[in-house]
């Protein structure tokens, strides 16, 4: 295996499937089971979910609500499809635990990373909830913070696009991807990978990035195997 241990960034908008809010129960099914299949292999995998197919803070202006208020909004959106995720991993047999940024006794354990980091040796699944627990950050940079204090050999960043593209594949047919690009060159290129904070932290750690489609059975265990997917992001 090329990978020991990952960390999984999975956006909340992708736990909608075809609906326009929510959770959608096929979806968090399918993603379970392909976290199993690397967490079967001994990969020690960390997730960090998104949640934007409930609430996004920076809709909470339009919305008449405070941008602070609306944060802590999205922060408890990612418990809620943390718990989501949570409950279909367990279901398809594996051990896991919630860690959270910000105190919610009562339904996850607080984020320690000495703590984070035995659980995934016991190998348990570890998903990380509410962020980095401050507002006016993403859930991106919560992948990279994570990932840099858990050690983690990778940030795996799954989305229903197969990697990083010279321009929006989903709006420029010339669109090329890159199977390898350097920090700097998206940096100079423009491209979107993450937002700059997320990207910027990652860059500073030397933590390499691959952007992967998600929703491909299989791509999962192809990348900890080594196996080219998608788009990887390294220092040089
Ligand atoms: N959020 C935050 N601090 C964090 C992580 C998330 O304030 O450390 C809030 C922010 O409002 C964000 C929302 O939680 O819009 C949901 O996260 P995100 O938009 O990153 O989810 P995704 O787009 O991946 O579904």
């Amino acid at each position: 295996m090329k990978y020991k241990r990952i960390l999984l960034k999975l956006s909340g908008e992708a736990l909608m499937g075809d609906k326009q809010f929510g959770l959608d129960p096929q979806m968090l099914e399918r993603y379970a089971k392909e976290i199993k299949k690397v967490a079967e292999q001994g990969i020690q995998v960390a997730v960090v979910i998104g949640g934007g197919n409930i609430f996004r803070g920076g809709d909470a202006l339009a919305n008449g609500l405070d941008r602070v208020q609306g944060d802590y909004m999205g922060m408890l959106a990612t418990i809620i499809n943390g718990m989501a995720l949570q409950n279909a991993l367990e279901k398809a047999g594996l051990y896991t635990r919630l860690m959270s940024g910000i105190k919610v006794e009562q339904v996850c354990e607080p984020f320690i990373t000495r703590r984070a980091v035995r659980h995934l040796e016991k190998g348990r699944v570890v998903i990380f909830g509410a962020g980095i627990g401050s507002p006016y950050f993403t859930t991106d940079s919560a992948a990279s913070l994570r990932a840099i204090e858990i050690k983690a050999d990778v940030v795996l960043k799954g989305t229903r696009v197969d990697g990083v593209y010279t321009a929006d594949p989903e709006k420029d047919a010339n669109a090329q991807r890159f199977s390898n690009i350097s920090f700097e060159e998206v940096y100079s290129k423009g491209l979107n990978v993450m937002d700059m904070t997320a990207f910027t932290l990652c860059k500073e750690n030397g933590l390499p990035i691959i952007v992967f489609d998600m929703n491909t059975p299989g791509n999962l265990l192809k990348i900890v195997k080594g196996e080219e997917v998608g788009t990887l992001i390294t220092m040089n």
